[in-house]
């Protein structure tokens, strides 16, 4: 296995005028079709033998492609193809392995992949004691006094409940025990939730005294006390006082903690057969890093990141963030992020009507509408794309709504592709309004089969079968639909969640609503040119066709051919980025590296 990680920025910059000649050279004689007749300037990388897909229409399928700097110049057949190989060109033989653009994350948070490769991982736990013991053995290698950070615990994956528990969210008391001399932190795999020790709540000065702030919940047991679990806008309470120690660190400590994160979530990606990856929400501060990185090249994929930071601080900046393509297509900024409500799994989603297991609650509206619509307003004098996270059916209806006013009240004669993250739970009348609109629905596969098991107990049948991950729906209604995984709530995995979105099949006895399956085609679509789509970026990526940016992967499985089972065990062979091979599975005489 071998990652590459720098670009080639710098060598790029000598190289413009090349690449025009060589996209002026495309568009004469290989966009045409017609074989290449004559003196051909020949590539630096030349892929043959590939069952190659495409996702263009007008050619789906093809043997070969030529890659010069970084962009493809000709596709077509081994023959066709055989005029760009001249004495310096790198040949790989395909072996008829499956060939398609480079896998586009539709939303992700990319900084929060790399941390959550940096501190404890409690997704595997199957139950609440199995974290405790975690937890445990990481009090013995950390500093009295330093945080102990986890993500990724679900509590509707254990195998019991745990006990003592306040409606199943496990109280701190036996974490107290574990870790007397440690502030622990532990975010949920949602993100919408967190669960605090005593030592970090006293540092909070969290106690039975301290009330809900606006959009969250403290969970309190019977007595009134802190159980340590911090819901939605809440988390900030014990969050602050962890910023606050981080700020402390030397100023140098902090820019290596940020540039590992980085470099491993890049790692992640590629190896993954991610080339571009689209980021659900990254404050000022740190697009101002993720733009030094990409000057120094430090970028691994391709990054479209949504600003997610107060309107008041947005006010009068933004024109300064805007970026389209910096750093040779390694950065862009042009979209904001606002989330109007939680998540399903901690009973955050905002509801139309209560839960059917808490029927007290109809979720938690996190953001109010007159701000979302600040932002939205912001977004349109600033030419942004707006993205709302929105779960449950109400705050899908009320962000559609804010969209409609905001389309009516400046019109526009371009399609502004805003979107709504995760779409979730949708009330069918409000179905169309997606494609009627325009507004993308900025789905994850994945969430699909990961939540299945607890979505009917949340919503009763009805309104799961009607509402929950609509894509197909969505798809018929003339909506565009996008994929992703949000990690680290779910593993980057782009094959896992195509798998959720083609079978949404749990195991071999429970397939959640088959009914809303997509085709292979277009989940391979909602995977790389709708998500290119949705970021206007469907010139330059999603699809391989000459003049595009030179980002494929290469898979050991057919994903339009093989059997379904099959895609599961499908593995990443090797992933080009720029024209580069960024990553491969293992080395071989035909894989030089
Ligand atoms: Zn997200």
């Amino acid at each position: 296995m071998h990652v590459l990680l720098s670009n080639k920025t710098n060598v790029r910059a000598y190289c413009r005028h090349k690449t025009l000649a060589v996209i002026l050279v495309c568009v004469l004689c290989a966009v045409s079709s017609l074989p290449v007749s004559g003196q051909q300037q020949s590539a630096e990388l030349v892929l043959v033998g590939g069952n190659i897909y495409t996702v263009d229409r007008a050619r789906p399928h093809a043997q070969a492609i030529a890659v010069d700097d970084g962009r493809i110049v000709a596709i077509g057949s081994n023959q066709t193809i055989s005029a760009y190989v001249g004495s310096d060109t790198q040949v790989i033989d395909l072996k008829g392995q499956f060939a398609m653009p480079g896998f586009i994350e539709g939303h992700a948070h990319f900084v929060g992949l790399g941390e959550s490769m940096m501190m404890l991982n409690l997704h595997q736990a199957k139950t609440w004691d199995e974290i405790v013991l975690q937890v445990e053995k990481a009090t013995r290698t950390t500093p009295p006094g330093e945080w102990i950070i986890g993500r990724g615990w679900h509590q509707s994956k254990w195998d019991h409940v745990p006990s003592p528990n306040v409606n199943g969210y496990p109280t701190n008391l036996e974490m107290n025990s574990a870790a007397p001399d440690h502030p622990v932190l532990l975010t949920h795999a949602s993100g919408h939730m967190s669960f605090a020790n005593e030592y970090a709540m006293k540092l909070a000065g969290v106690d039975a005294n301290t009330e809900n702030p606006k959009g969250g919940e403290i969970v309190k047991d019977e007595n009134g006390k802190p159980i340590g679990i911090f819901r939605e806008t809440a988390q900030a309470l014990i969050q602050k006082v962890k910023t606050r120690a981080d700020n402390q660190r030397p100023q140098i400590q902090k820019q290596a903690y940020s540039q590992r994160a980085v470099e491993l979530a890049s790692i992640e990606c590629l190896k993954k057969g991610i080339t571009s990856f689209q980021d659900a929400g990254s404050s000022l501060a740190t697009v101002r890093n993720l733009r030094k990185l990409a000057d120094e090249g430090k970028l691994g994929v391709r990054l479209w990141v949504m600003i997610r930071d107060d309107n008041e601080r947005l006010r009068g900046q933004l024109a300064n963030y805007k970026m389209i393509g910096y750093a040779d297509q390694f950065l862009t900024c042009r979209a904001l992020k606002r989330s109007i409500d939680g998540a399903l799994g901690a009973h955050g989603a905002w509801l139309l009507a209560p839960y059917q297991d808490l029927p007290t609650s109809s979720g938690l509206n996190t953001a109010s509408i007159d701000s979302v619509t600040e932002t939205a307003k912001l977004g349109i004098k600033n030419d942004f794309q707006v993205c709302v996270h929105a779960i449950g059916d109400r705050a899908n209806r009320e962000v559609l709504n804010i969209y409609e006013k905001m389309f009516k009240e400046f019109p526009s004669q371009f399609p502004r592709r805003w979107r709504i993250e995760h779409a979730q739970h949708l009330h069918p009348d409000d179905i169309p309004r997606f494609g009627k609109l325009g507004v993308i629905a900025s789905m994850q596969g994945i969430h699909c089969t990961s939540d299945a098991i607890f979505v009917p107990q949340r919503l009763g049948m009805r309104r799961s079968e009607e509402g929950a991950y609509v894509w197909k729906s969505l798809v018929d209604s003339g909506a565009i639909v996008t994929n992703g995984t949000d990690a680290p709530v779910e593993d980057v995995d782009p094959i896992a969640s195509f798998y959720a979105s083609v079978t949404r099949r749990l195991t071999d006895k429970f397939t959640f609503f088959p009914g809303q399956v997509l085709t292979r085609e277009q989940a391979i679509r909602s995977y790389t040119i709708d998500n290119a789509y949705a970021a206007f970026e469907e010139n330059t990526k999603g699809s391989l066709v000459p003049g595009k940016l030179a980002d494929i992967v290469v898979l050991n499985n057919d994903l339009i051919q093989c059997d379904a089972e099959e895609i599961k065990n499908t593995r990443v062979i090797m992933t080009i980025i720029d024209g580069r091979i960024a990553y491969q599975a293992e080395k071989s005489p035909n894989h030089p590296e």
